[in-house]
Order: C-alpha cells, then sequence, then structure tokens
C-alpha cells in the first residue's frame, strides 16, 4: 500500500504547525517526502526532480499567510504545482472548420484504442455529433470485428474492409472511410489503428503513412495507466516517430496513482484530454488536471 502524498506531507510538517514561516530544513523534508510520494506513484525520475525543484522554489518565496500555517500553504503549491504540470485547464477537443473533423487512435495494443474507440464515439453523440468509426488495425485478427461490436454498442456506423480480399491496405481503408463519412455526412471520424505488443518500426510507419493520408485533426495518443514509467518511453516514442496532439489515459480504475498522467504530460509536452476508467462504454469522461491532481495527492 502506499503512503498517499498528503499523509507524508501532513507528518512530516506537523511540527510546522504554530511556525511562522518555512525554514530551509523544513522544506528540504517536505521535498524528501514529495520525492518518495512521486516516485512510488511511478512519476518518472526528471519529472520529479523538475516538479519538486519548482515546489521548493515557491515554497521558499511564499509570504507568510494569514489563512494558512506553513503546512497547508506547502500542499497548496503541491497541489497548484500539480495540476499545472497536469496541464491546467481541460484541454478541449480541436474541431475542424469544415467537417468532418477527423481523429486519429494511436498506441500499444492492449492500450485499449478499440474500446476508446468505442466510448469517444458514445461520448461525442452525446455532444450531438454523428460520428463514425473507421476499422484500419488490420493487423489483429478480430480487431476489426472488435470495433464492429463496440461501434454496435455505441450505436455508431463502422466502416471496414470488406472481408475475404487479404489484408488490405490500412491506409487505404483510412482515405475511403473519410470518403464514405463525407458522402454519409458524419461530422467526426475516429480512425482506429494498428498497435503491436511493443513499439515496432513498421507500426510507426504505417501510423505515418495513415496520419499523411488523412490529415487528422487530433492525434490521440492512447496509453496505459497502468503500465507506470513504460508510459513514457512508449509516449516518447509515439512522439517521434508519428507525432500526437492529445493523449488518453486508459485503465485509471486499476490502482494506478496517476504517476503516468503527470510524466505523459510533462514529457511530451502533449495534453490529456480524456480518461477511461472501465471496460463499459460509459466508464470514460473528459480528463479533469484538478481531480487527477486530488487522486495524486490523496
Ligand atoms: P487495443 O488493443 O488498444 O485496441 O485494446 P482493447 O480496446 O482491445 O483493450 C484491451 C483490454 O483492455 C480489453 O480487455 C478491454 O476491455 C480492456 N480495457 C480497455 N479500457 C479499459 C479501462 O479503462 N479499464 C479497464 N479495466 N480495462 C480496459
Amino acid at each position: 500500500m502506499f503512503n498517499t502524498l498528503s499523509d507524508r506531507l501532513t507528518s512530516v510538517l506537523q511540527n510546522l504547525r504554530g511556525k511562522g514561516r518555512l525554514t530551509e530544513a523544513d522544506i528540504d523534508a517536505t521535498a524528501r517526502e514529495i520525492r518518495v510520494a512521486l516516485l512510488e506513484a511511478d512519476v518518472a525520475l526528471p519529472v520529479v526532480r523538475t516538479f519538486i525543484a519548482k515546489v521548493k522554489e515557491r515554497a521558499k518565496g511564499a509570504e507568510v499567510s494569514q489563512a494558512l500555517n506553513p503546512a497547508q500553504q506547502v500542499v497548496k503549491i503541491v497541489n497548484e504545482e500539480l495540476v499545472g504540470i497536469l496541464g491546467g485547464e481541460t484541454r478541449r477537443l480541436n474541431l475542424a472548420k469544415t467537417p468532418p473533423t477527423v481523429i486519429m487512435l494511436a498506441g500499444l495494443q492492449g492500450a485499449g484504442k478499440t474500446t476508446l474507440a468505442g466510448k469517444l464515439a458514445k461520448w461525442l453523440k452525446g455532444q450531438g455529433h454523428t460520428p463514425m468509426l473507421v476499422a484500419c488495425d488490420l493487423q489483429r485478427p478480430n480487431a476489426v470485428t472488435q470495433l464492429q461490436v463496440v461501434g454496435q454498442r455505441a450505436g455508431v456506423p463502422v466502416f471496414a474492409p470488406e472481408p475475404g480480399n487479404g489484408v488490405g491496405d490500412p491506409v487505404d481503408v483510412a482515405r475511403k472511410g473519410i470518403e464514405e463519412a463525407k458522402r454519409a455526412q458524419h461530422d467526426v471520424v475516429l480512425v482506429d489503428t494498428a498497435g503491436r505488443l511493443g513499439v515496432d518500426e513498421e507500426m510507426m510507419r504505417q501510423a505515418v503513412d495513415i496520419r499523411a493520408a488523412v490529415q487528422p485533426d487530433e492525434v490521440l495518443f492512447v496509453v496505459d495507466a497502468m503500465i507506470g514509467q513504460d508510459a513514457v518511453n512508449t509516449a516518447t516514442a509515439f512522439a517521434d516517430g508519428v507525432g500526437f496532439t492529445g493523449v488518453v489515459l486508459t485503465k485509471l480504475d486499476g490502482d494506478a496513482r496517476g504517476g503516468a498522467a503527470l510524466s505523459v504530460r510533462e514529457v511530451t509536452g502533449q495534453p490529456i484530454l480524456f480518461a477511461s476508467n472501465g471496460e463499459k462504454l460509459e466508464d470514460f469522461d473528459v480528463f479533469h488536471p484538478d481531480r487527477m491532481a486530488s487522486r495524486i495527492l490523496g
């Protein structure tokens, strides 16, 4: 079990009650606790370092507050910095001026991409959009069928290659899917792409080709929050290899403490747009940096 960051801070800061100002030693002790808590929450080391440097600097410069004791002041600073590093405000989807908006989904196999496609489609429908799914994961057996099932559950049509014509070309399917969306006047197209178990060149090349062909308004990198530190390596590889405009964190219903969120946002500089927290279509929400900060703080 983790000691939450809040618990750690409270215990280290208990002796600060009654003090008017934080001493250098108080701040250092606090920084050590924050460091351990963040590493336990699986935040990448360079991100931890940057974060602590910021908190220390602010804590040192903090004015003696009438309203808050030093302990509360530190917690407030940590919380604000966490929200900041997580992106501050919730970032909305970029919608195309001329529909359809094209959203490409990329990520490793098992990250939860296909499930996410259904969730996002259902959510978009609820927002008054008329989404369509395009099945470009032609690598994994059953991926197309799985997307069709998910599409049916979400009540959203799925464009897929005709069965029986061999593996097919995902770039071609993506192009035709968008043509079909235009024809049938769907205002958002979600393009599901192939993932692999690990980062590999072929997968990257395919994603790059699809991206070039469909010129998406958003490329969402879907990443499993449970993979902890690996999330950073995978995100960096996708950022360098394909590029993306936003992140979706999945499996937040597990006991991941949110370290992946903090790291991926900070390392890639791209915002987290959505969070998936369960296997059902409705287990999905817009990502709220303040709520994730509270979760990390405990
Ligand atoms: P893909 O290979 O990236 O398309 O991944 P899938 O969508 O097939 O998901 C892989 C597995 O993770 C499936 O068993 C999903 O039911 C499960 N899954 C997806 N999203 C979540 C989530 O947010 N929470 C949990 N607990 N499971 C999820």
